[in-house]
């Protein structure tokens, strides 16, 4: 599922790609996947792309208009810049053609990822109680919200009220690296732990985005480089990785390594 490194990947591709050209037209090929507006997407004709910006696992596009396009890309979604005379992508959902003969799909095999029109980015955030970008919150904020709660520290971190961007194996990689077992209860930890866990926040996601999110390439003492499976081994202690469920969620960890506390 694409998490917060993979969206700002698309955001960079995004901007790379498809800002300042005329759009020629707006093809939806599944309604599905469009939240309500179809009449103000297909308004984007003649309307040009002009900056994109991300908040967590949702990126958001400025027009030249009043209003703001959102794309979530739920489990499969990607994007596509292809030129016309190419053949469209397989699940492409959404289609806009520039006026350039460059066209920029919108690509959700399994059609969980939504698209959709919103007045602002803070509107959006505020209907989804989006708590603040997991890169923009603060260690302070962080910890505050998580200090004495009784919910394990896997579940605070996905909960994307509390940081929005963290997904299921960004938050493995987090605690696998600050040594605290998937588990362990928030009020559990202290305000040094907590902080070290914010600190692992920082440093996994800017390493996933510096590689572009291609997860082969993490460090080596990271767990998520070597896939999600239980026949890899520990890189720090040679045991093998144990999968659990964590509130309904596969969970990777390291029995040794990582403490309960
Ligand atoms: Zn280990």
């Amino acid at each position: 599922m694409p998490e917060l490194p993979e969206v700002e990947i698309f955001r960079q591709y995004f901007t790379e790609t498809s800002l300042n050209q005329s759009i020629l037209e707006v093809e939806i090929n599944h309604p599905k996947v469009v939240r309500g507006h179809e009449e103000i997407l297909k308004k984007l004709a003649g309307d040009q792309f002009t900056g994109a910006k991300r908040w967590g696992k949702t990126m958001f596009i400025e027009t030249g208009h009043n209003h703001i396009l959102f794309m979530h890309f739920g489990m499969t979604g990607n994007l596509n810049y292809y030129h016309s005379t190419v053949e469209s992508p397989k699940y492409a959902r959404v289609i806009f053609s520039f006026e350039s003969g460059f066209k920029l799909a919108y690509v959700s095999k399994r059609m969980f990822g939504r698209l959709g029109v919103t007045k602002s980015i803070a509107d959006y955030a505020k209907e989804k109680s989006l708590g603040k970008d997991a890169l923009e919150i603060t260690e302070s904020e962080f910890t505050d919200a998580l200090a004495g709660k009784n919910k394990n520290i896997k579940a605070a971190l996905l909960d994307q009220q509390v940081t929005a961007g963290v997904g299921n194996w960004i938050a493995d990689e987090i605690l696998y690296q600050s040594g605290i077992y998937p588990t362990t209860r928030t009020r559990d930890l202290n305000r040094q732990q907590l902080i070290t866990t914010y600190k692992k926040m920082q440093e996994v996601v800017k390493s996933a985005i510096a590689i572009d999110a291609v997860r082969e390439e993490l460090p080596a003492h990271y767990i998520t480089r070597y896939g999600r499976k239980t026949s890899i081994s520990c890189p720090g202690c040679s045991n093998t990785i144990e999968r659990t469920e964590v509130g309904g969620r596969g969970t990777y960890a390291c029995g040794k390594c990582q403490q309960i506390y």
